[in-house]
């Protein structure tokens, strides 16, 4: 952390003044949410991990489902997994249901929750768990009343670079939880992280902070800066190369000439046309470009007369059962239809 952010930390923190703000907004303006209510490590664990990537009107029939159908620990960990997936079902990123489950064997037979949560840094012990993160853990500690932490997610790690100014980038969230651990006990309880989560879902937000209605407005280096929004930095993201290859279309009213991609490599084990990178872009605009993590492809149509050596004719009726590339199935339902494609042209 810089010397400027030291600076408006300690001035922050100096300030009792700033909790009771917030903790009087929180009064007055905070969200009543059910699993709130509980300091049942069961619940919380359970309602933390839903909420993970998961908006709250979308998890809120999930949870009631979830106690619904397993109210305990012990009756999540008897359960087969298949019971949970049927729960979990829609709900999307599936591995947390599995590390639900996983974990709740883990504890029943290791003792239940007390042999995690009781004596010297259960934050540390949790952590081991499957799907128990650094956030989690000390989420299921403070709000269930067994010691003093203020869990970050990424909604309090804005405020609290807004705050204090830091410029470190989101994605470093390690750095906020280090600078959350370090803050004095005041700063570390269950009623301040609710409303700092409360905060930066009303008036925090990422763009266009409504500061006016905020009670640390008093306390905030980047109100003061007048510019919020420059908090967190964004992580220079660094331009994506640009990669060409050349597609191989040969296509007859009844069938398309496929070729399976290597297990290796790009689109590994994929069907595809037949394909081929180019050492340049040409210089005519590509009829497709792909996103993908490393670089963005352009990809470049070729219409054969007549079938490529090695590629395998799949009828159009069996292309839906073929694993395809997204712009390649996309590009080939178009053909499909009997239409040519707009990328085609
Ligand atoms: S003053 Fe504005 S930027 Fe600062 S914490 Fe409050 S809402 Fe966020």
């Amino acid at each position: 952390m810089g010397s400027a952010a030291n600076e408006s930390l300690s001035r922050l923190l100096g300030s009792e003044e700033a909790v009771l703000a917030l903790l009087a907004w929180q009064q007055r303006a905070g969200r009543k949410l059910p699993w709130r209510e509980t300091q049942d490590p069961y619940r919380i664990w359970v309602a933390e991990t839903i909420l993970q990537q998961t908006r709250i009107e979308q998890a809120t029939p999930y949870l009631e489902r979830f106690f619904g159908r397993f109210p305990t620990l012990e009756a999540l960990a008897t359960s087969s997994l298949d019971a949970v997936l049927a729960v979990w079902q829609g709900l999307g990123y599936y591995r947390r249901a599995h590390h639900l489950h996983q974990t709740a064997r883990l504890l029943v037979e290791r003792g239940g929750w007390e042999a995690y949560l009781a004596g010297q840094d259960p934050v540390a012990r949790l952590e081991t768990l499957p799907g128990i993160g650094p956030y989690t853990a000390r989420a299921i500690v403070v709000f269930s009343g067994r010691g003093a932490y203020l869990p970050v997610d990424g909604n309090v790690t804005r405020v609290l670079s807004r705050l204090v100014g830091m410029t470190v980038p989101a994605s470093e969230r390690k750095k906020y939880q280090a600078l959350a651990d370090e803050l004095p006990e005041s700063w570390r309880s269950r009623e301040v992280a609710f409303a700092l989560m409360d905060l930066a879902n009303q008036a925090c937000f990422p763009r266009k902070p409504r500061c006016v209605a905020c009670p640390l407005q008093r306390f905030c280096t980047a109100y003061q800066q007048a510019q919020p929004e420059a908090y967190p930095p964004k992580k220079p993201r660094r331009p994506r190369p640009v990669r060409a290859f050349r597609f191989l279309l040969y296509a007859t009213p009844q069938a398309v000439w496929l070729e399976k991609r290597p297990e290796e490599g790009l689109w590994s084990g994929l069907w595809c046309l037949p394909m081929e990178e180019l050492p340049t872009l040409r210089s005519t605009p590509p009829d497709f470009v792909h996103e993908l993590t490393h670089f963005r492809l352009a990809g470049y149509i070729e219409r054969l007369p007549s079938p490529p050596p090695q590629a395998t004719p799949i009828l159009w009726d069996r292309l839906a059962a073929c694993g395809l590339p997204a712009p390649l199935q996309r590009l080939l339902t178009h053909e499909a239809k009997g239409h040519r494609s707009p990328f085609l042209g």
